[in-house]
């Protein structure tokens, strides 16, 4: 026998990653069923490919990479410098300013949001709910306090700092948000930061649908006044620009991120990042600049608009059925109330057994989202029409 420890936090989590047991449950159904068809709405994957400009920067750095002249061995671990400089460019033509030097280039937003615990002590942590599982199971993986700020119709899914006293936390923050689809407007994210900077907190601003939004709603929260003083931002090409499979994203810790006992936060990540990455491979990297290029940014738009227009096909749906729902506007999940008081495990069952439709039961993005649920809209239009034909006979 072993006598070693191991870290016994693993405890606290749930028995399996909320799509993990969705997958387990689909694998069932087909084994026992293997004629029927299964519609998948559920996890959050992209089906359309790489926008052209992208494929065409991959395939030419791969060239690069075959020649002597051109060849390329580890990359710089904070990303290359065409990248960092386009990304700071991407925020510049919105109206934001962000130094090259502050963009760290990783593999994956889900890999910083989980790994920014490292540079982090013993917090206070606030998580709102529901939203995306990786805050709170990094969290507790770490043996972190945990508080959730709860948001339900009530509050258009945005949780808002008035119902804090004046403490120091480490606040978790996503909009467009996953799963619910609600955004915060400048004013809401404008709450945000005023708390942050008056009780000295630190927001880790999940900004990973920000391609998604329709309308005046800010996409980073750098558009707030102060921000850069008080906020990390964690954005990723998975989502924008089809990048699930491909793996590339960023995080900007701002140089003016310090803390009371003068540490800089840029600094800790540096070396964290230095220490435990080494990099995302140099095709990938040329496929990200391109995807953030004027052209790039209009053929990844045209990927957007496409789960959009499938976003309204089920919106639509749900509204002849008369079921509550949320979001399809400024994301690309609807969320909706599971009919005749269900839970939402139990919607789930019921849309697997009776038509085949898989989607995301609400509470496994919190307990206040149990009673809810999400469908996204990355299928295809085949896909989604036909998921829509079978909803629409049991709703
Ligand atoms: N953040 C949010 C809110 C997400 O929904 C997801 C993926 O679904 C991620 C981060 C992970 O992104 P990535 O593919 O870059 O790891």
């Amino acid at each position: 026998m072993m006598k070693i420890k191991v870290n016994e936090n693993f405890a606290a989590l749930k028995e399996s990653y909320l799509f993990s047991e969705i997958g387990r449950k689909v694998r069932a159904y087909q084994a026992e069923h293997p004629e029927k068809e299964i519609i998948r709405l559920g996890i959050g994957d992209v089906t359309l490919p790489l926008a052209p400009i992208v494929v065409d920067a991959m395939k030419k750095a791969v060239e690069e990479m075959g020649v002597k002249e051109t060849f390329r061995g580890y990359p710089p671990e904070y990303g290359h410098a065409f990248l960092r400089e386009a990304i700071a460019k991407y925020y510049k033509r919105k109206g934001v300013s962000v130094s090259a030097d502050d963009v760290f280039v990783s593999d994956g937003a889900k890999s910083d949001v989980g790994n920014i615990v490292d540079i982090l002590g013993k917090n206070k942590v606030l998580i709102p709910s529901p939203v995306y599982p990786v805050y709170m199971d990094s969290n507790l993986m770490s043996g972190n306090k945990i508080e959730l700020l709860e948001a339900g119709e009530a509050d258009g899914f945005l949780g808002t700092p008035d119902v804090l006293d004046l403490e120091p936390y480490v606040i978790y923050i996503c909009s467009p948000n996953n799963p619910t689809g609600a955004v915060y407007d400048r004013e809401g994210l404008a709450a945000w930061v005023k708390y942050a900077k008056e009780s000295g907190s630190l927001i880790i601003f999940d900004s990973a649908y920000e391609a998604f939004i329709k309308g005046d709603y800010p996409h980073s929260i750098y558009e707030i006044e102060g921000a850069e003083t008080c906020s990390i931002e964690i954005c990723s090409f998975s989502k924008m620009a089809g990048f699930t499979g491909t793996r590339c994203a960023w995080t900007v810790v701002p140089e003016a991120l310090v803390t009371e006992d003068g540490y800089a936060l840029k600094k800790l990540w540096s070396r964290r990042q230095a220490t435990k990455f080494n990099g995302v491979s140099y095709p990938v990297q040329r496929g990200a600049e391109a995807a953030l290029s004027e052209e790039g940014v209009k053929q990844c738009a045209a990927l957007v608009d496409y789960y959009m227009e499938n976003a309204k096909i089920i919106s639509e749906m749900l509204t002849r059925k008369g079921v509550w729902h949320t979001g399809g506007v400024s994301s690309p999940y609807i969320w909706l109330k599971c009919p005749n008081g269900m839970s939402s495990w139990a919607f789930f069952d019921m849309l697997l057994n009776e038509v085949q439709v898989v989607g995301t039961p609400g509470e496994g993005f919190g307990e206040a989202g149990e009673g809810y649920f999400r469908l996204t809209s990355f299928g295809s239009r085949e896909a989604t029409v036909a998921a829509v034909k079978r909803l629409e006979s049991v709703l």
